[in-house]
């Protein structure tokens, strides 16, 4: 039989009618049965194959329809699209429902399980419109897929070197080398299906997921199994004639840099020798390094060339960067097997040693700088960092067939372009869903939070403005400050002042009960389930948070728990960093005015990161108040959503406030 040409939206298609598994040409051609039902395979001629309408399982709002439009005119055809589109746009269905019957397999990289769960709920959502039978498997950590209580709830580096060792020694005793998918499995493969199956069947989870990403529609995978070369290596991840979807892609600059640059720690080196001495091997070389991480500790950090780091670290050890590694590379094997003598995780903190060096030889030193630094904790490190973005997300985006990089943030989009390597890609920033008359904001030029003036005047006018403007909150509301310190003295001040007042022992500001972004992780939980609480109640109630912080990404506040969002100063990162600095001349270098570009990029993708904490779905609305005069400068680069039908732009504390004031009203100047 005579099959019409493949991969392009209206072609036909070949698939089992039973477990829905799609099969290629070559396959058919093959064999005309299904190779996991034994069923004959259909073919669907090209009139009959699907459509996105026929998936979508909503009536499309006119932007999704001209989102789906663009998806299919680039990405489908193998081009590059980057997307800024607010929150409840439905930017997952729209790109599901356009790009599954393209036939060509979808990678789906998502950066949180809430986001791994949402995807495949729209895929089982679309399965039902459309009584088709898309396939998806989720790609998860051993973390979360291993079963074997040996391994299970280690920590993923020593997980990994004790399954490689269970495997090798034949000691695991789930099956992990799976030659043929098993029959009747369940179409979505979540982790809890894949734990559930696995735990059923005596099959490894985590393998299971990796046999099945050859077979199935669509795969959900975290960042780094993209963007690390190793991890893609080690899961067969290949890239080629697949669409990838990078879903909240704002970061990948950064997720990128981040993979390709390594951390030498104090921490790191004691354990590699304590590796060195149980195996009765001199820790002399690693010692010399402790030695040399403690003689260059400083209070300010340094930054140093990687020609220069390399040179220093040499002198350390007295060899070269090239002796110590095979002098020590043969060890690591010999370490791992002493460990499991003694019943210990066979990792190995000296292989994590061998990996920076390798990393500081290999890599285009033009491309990277080392600094001497302390981490949180006080102790001296050594950091060398990626400075190009691009050198992690050009491969990746190469590779693929189409890639769509889309996020509720991109703002500024062509300067985002710029920085990642992809200026040639198409862009395109698609108007809210929301009903932008419900969504307000206004930018008050009367405050700064500048250091310069920020005195104490402008902190207490400040907190009068908030405090006055909270007023109008139905109910949450959410204040981001530039830093923790910053928040603080605010709080404080706005105490002494008056302006919050206290109740029955309590804080309320602006007639809210106030509650402040905790320290750790635990206690930020526990201040955010209590304020979620109250500010849903009678009243509401206000969280003070810091931008880039825990409650900037991550959290959502949809609905009654965030009506009104307070930005107080603009985040720019800190001008004195060191690596900030080497940031931006690395990016001048590059192109003038890039680095100056990057920083305020930077700064404004932090902001919008905050204001989209109000704005959770199709029906939800927040009100905004800027409480910096840098926005209006830059008032471009604030993602269109978030300014609903009129920007205002007032000035508390002017002649003309108070002129207008007299009207009852703020002074209110529309653009
Ligand atoms: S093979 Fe699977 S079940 Fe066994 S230790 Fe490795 S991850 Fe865990």
């Amino acid at each position: 039989m005579m099959i019409p040409c493949m991969g392009t939206a209206m072609t036909s298609s070949i698939k089992c009618p039973q477990c829905g598994r799609s099969y290629s040409i070559d396959e058919y051609e093959e064999d005309k049965f299904c190779r996991e039902c034994n069923k004959l395979l259909e073919v669907i001629p090209s009139s009959k194959v699907k459509g996105w309408r026929d998936l979508f399982p909503y009536d499309p709002y006119p932007q999704q329809v001209e989102f789906i439009e663009d998806v299919q005119r680039t990405v489908a055809k193998g081009g590059v699209l980057l997307t800024e589109a607010c929150n409840g746009f439905g930017k997952t269905i729209s790109t599901l429902s356009c790009l599954l019957p393209t036939k060509k397999q979808i990678i789906y990289a998502t950066r949180t399980h809430e986001q791994v769960r949402q995807v495949l709920l729209e895929l089982k959502s679309i399965n039902e419109k459309s009584g088709e039978k898309y396939s998806a498997v989720n790609l998860a950590s051993r973390n979360f897929l291993c079963i074997n209580p040996d391994c299970r709830g280690l920590p993923n580096n020593e997980a990994q070197e004790l399954c490689h060792t269970l495997r090798k020694d034949d000691e695991c005793p789930f099956v992990h080398e799976i030659d043929k998918p098993p029959k009747r499995l369940p179409i979505i493969l979540g982790r809890k299906e894949l734990v559930d199956e696995g735990r059923r069947r005596k099959i490894c989870p985590y393998f299971l997921s990796r046999r099945m990403a050859q077979e199935t529609d669509v795969i959900v995978a975290p960042y780094p199994y993209i963007f690390n070369p190793m991890i893609r290596l080690m899961t067969g991840l290949d890239l080629e004639k697949k669409i990838l979807i990078l879903d909240e892609g704002h970061n990948i600059d950064q997720v990128g840099q981040e993979i390709l640059s390594d951390t030498l720690t104090e921490r790191g080196l004691s354990a590699a020798a304590e590796e060195m001495k149980l195996i009765r091997k001199s820790p002399r070389y690693i010692n010399r390094l402790g030695e040399h991480l403690l003689r260059n500790d400083r209070d300010k950090p340094r930054l140093v060339k990687p020609r220069v780091l390399e040179e220093e670290l040499e002198k350390a050890l007295k060899t070269d960067i090239h002796t110590f590694i095979e002098g020590h590379a043969p060890l690591v094997d010999a370490i791992r097997s002493m460990k499991i003598q003694n019943r210990n995780p066979p990792v190995s903190y000296l292989n994590g040693l061998l990996g920076f060096f390798e990393l500081l030889q290999t890599s285009q030193k033009s491309k990277y700088v080392g600094l001497y630094k302390r981490n949180y904790y006080g102790a001296p490190v050594i950091e060398y960092r990626c400075l190009d973005p691009s050198l992690a997300v050009e491969p990746v985006v190469n590779s693929a067939d189409g890639v769509l990089i889309m996020s509720g943030t991109l703002s500024p989009i062509d300067t985002f372009a710029e920085i990642i390597g992809q200026e040639k890609a198409e862009k395109k920033v698609y108007d809210p869903i929301q009903k932008s008359e419900k969504i307000k904001m206004t930018i008050d030029t009367g405050i700064t939070s500048t250091y310069k003036e920020r005195t104490e005047q402008m902190i207490t006018k400040m907190g009068r403005t908030i405090s006055d403007d909270m007023e109008k909150v139905s109910q949450g509301a959410l204040i981001f400050f530039t830093q923790r310190g910053f928040m603080n003295k605010c709080i404080d001040t706005w105490t002494r002042k008056g302006i919050i007042k206290s109740r029955t022992g309590l804080p309320y500001l602006g007639g809210k009960q106030l509650y402040r972004e905790g320290r750790d992780a635990n206690q930020n939980r526990d201040v955010v389930t209590r304020y979620k609480r109250m500010a849903v109640s009678i009243g509401g109630a206000v969280l003070c948070c810091v931008f880039r912080g825990r409650n900037s990404e991550g959290s959502n506040f949809p609905g009654d728990q965030a009506r009104g969002i307070f930005l107080v100063g603009v985040p720019y990162a800190n001008f004195g960093d060191p690596l900030v600095k080497a940031q931006m001349s690395f990016f001048d270098k590059q192109k003038r005015g890039l680095g100056n570009k990057w920083y305020t990029m930077d700064a404004f993708r932090a902001a919008n990161q905050s204001l989209g904490r109000g704005i959770r779905g199709r029906d939800d609305w927040c009100h905004y108040w800027m409480l910096d005069r840098r926005y209006k400068e830059h008032k471009s680069l604030i993602s269109k959503w978030a300014m609903g039908e009129k920007l205002i732009i007032r000035r508390t504390g002017s002649k003309t406030q108070s002129t207008f004031k007299r009207f009852k009203d703020d002074a209110i100047i529309e653009l």
